[in-house]
């Protein structure tokens, strides 16, 4: 539980926005001995990275995990005081038929065979994976972003891929990182996601995506004011709704795109939207801490976990629970989704999935950023000719990485003019 501060007159830098990249920034100052404070105006801090609790069960704001192999995650972020639990790695996709399972036989020896004969692509396109894996782990990270951008779906189709594997496999599964299964994302992030992938796990805390945050404002306890929106904006000093005025000599503005847009001016960016609803279920429908897949690409559902297998206290003794999320046009109505989810997913598990109780939908309208072929050639930039500091997703790209690498820049600004 964060305690919220009482604004203060004046500070050296002020934080305005509570998210990733609003308290990787100003964790990052007051190490460094500047006197910081952050303002967010929602009751806690998180931002998009929110977890509530209903009934027992932990409940994120819309299916989320975190990438261990993120650069920013390794530098910034105490994976033991998180207690992370590990999605094993690989998924299990739904053909249309059966579920198959595709491990990831570099990092679970024990899936190779299984994946091998999955119906899921060819035998060549499981030997691409192999060497694409291979090239991408052989080269640094940075080299993600240096080849040519074009769209993941020109990508794939570049790579040789098969049509029926990109459809089945490459869809689903990159349809719920990007949160779009039409795969216009930049071939950047493909090659970047893919490369983390491989290189490590994808986790959430036992105790919900919130406690990563939460673990991450416990160093600026005292210097957080939640419930506090920012109305006027401009170097030197901050107005709030009430009309509370705070002089800083820094003004970082760490808030998403849109908000940015209605402080600062200028455009905002596109946005994704996804839909995620929660069920109780008294059975498993998988027994493994894996991805399940649309293969067949129906919908609504294009991704599903049982929470519970990866981390236990997600559910309450004796019960589990099922993360189904849509996205693109199944994530326009979270009503529609929450109704269709049940019905194309008794054809994947049967009767059972009558006993599930749903719990809570959520739907996320600017869960994302939308990064098009072209876009990740120009992200960055911290410091603006006016001098206000800025940082969030946006402007590097719509990721915890993202954010936590805008709040670093942001913070690495403010500390280079001094
Ligand atoms: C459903 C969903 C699924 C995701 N899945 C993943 C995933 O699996 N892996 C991954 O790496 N990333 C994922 N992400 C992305 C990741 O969560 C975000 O990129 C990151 O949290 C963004 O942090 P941020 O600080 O840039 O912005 P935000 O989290 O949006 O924080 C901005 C803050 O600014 C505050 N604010 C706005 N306006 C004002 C104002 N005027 N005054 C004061 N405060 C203000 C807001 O209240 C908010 O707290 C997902 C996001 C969503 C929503």
């Amino acid at each position: 539980m964060i305690e919220s501060a009482a604004l203060p007159a004046r500070t050296e830098a002020l934080v305005i926005g509570a998210g990733l990249s609003g308290l990787a920034c100003a964790s990052l100052l007051a190490r460094a001995g500047v006197d910081v404070h952050v303002v967010d105006a929602a009751d806690t801090v998180g931002g998009r990275v929110r977890t509530d609790e209903v009934q027992g069960f932990l409940l994120d704001r819309g299916f989320q995990v975190m990438l261990t192999a993120y650069g920013e995650v390794q530098s910034q972020v105490d994976l033991a005081g998180l207690d992370v639990r590990a999605f094993r790695p690989g998924s299990k996709v739904w053909n249309g038929e059966a579920l198959q399972t595709m491990g990831d036989p570099f990092r679970d020896p024990g899936s190779a065979v299984a994946s091998m004969r999955a119906r899921v692509g060819s035998f060549g396109d499981k030997l691409k994976v192999a060497s694409l894996r291979r090239d991408l782990l052989a080269g640094p990270v940075e080299a993600c972003f240096e080849g040519p951008e074009r769209s993941t779906q020109e990508e794939l189709e570049a790579l040789g891929f098969s049509t029926p594997f990109i459809d089945t496999f490459f869809r689903p599964f990159l349809g719920g990182v990007f949160l779009e299964r039409r795969l216009e994302t930049s071939s950047s992030l493909f090659r970047y996601y893919f490369r983390c992938f491989a290189a490590g796990d994808a986790v959430v805390p036992a105790r919900g995506m919130q406690r990563l945050p939460e673990l991450m404002a416990l160093p600026l306890a005292g210097r957080i004011t939640l419930d506090a929106r920012a109305a006027e904006v401009r170097t030197g000093a901050v107005v709030f709704g009430d009309g509370t005025k705070v002089e800083a000599a820094d003004v970082i503005v760490a808030v998403d795109g849109g908000a940015a847009a209605r402080l600062l001016g200028g455009a905002a960016p596109d946005f994704k939207a996804t839909v995620t609803s929660y069920f109780a279920a008294p059975h498993a429908p998988v027994e493994e801490p894996l991805l399940v897949l649309d293969g067949e690409g129906t919908g609504p559902v294009n991704h599903l976990a049982v929470m519970s297998h990866v981390a236990p206290a997600y559910a309450p003794a004796g019960m589990h629970l099922v993360s189904a999320s849509g996205v693109d046009e199944a994530a326009e109505d979270a009503d529609a989704f929450a109704a269709a989810a049940p019905v194309q997913l008794r054809r994947w598990f049967g009767a059972s999935v009558d006993r599930w109780e749903h719990l809570r939908t959520y739907r996320i309208p600017h869960a994302l950023p939308r990064h098009a072929a072209g876009s990740l050639a120009t992200r960055g930039g911290s410091r603006r000719a006016d001098g206000l500091v800025v940082a969030g997703d946006y402007l590097e790209f719509g990721a915890i990485q993202g954010a936590l690498l805008s709040g670093r820049r942001a913070a690495e600004a403010v500390l280079a003019a001094r």
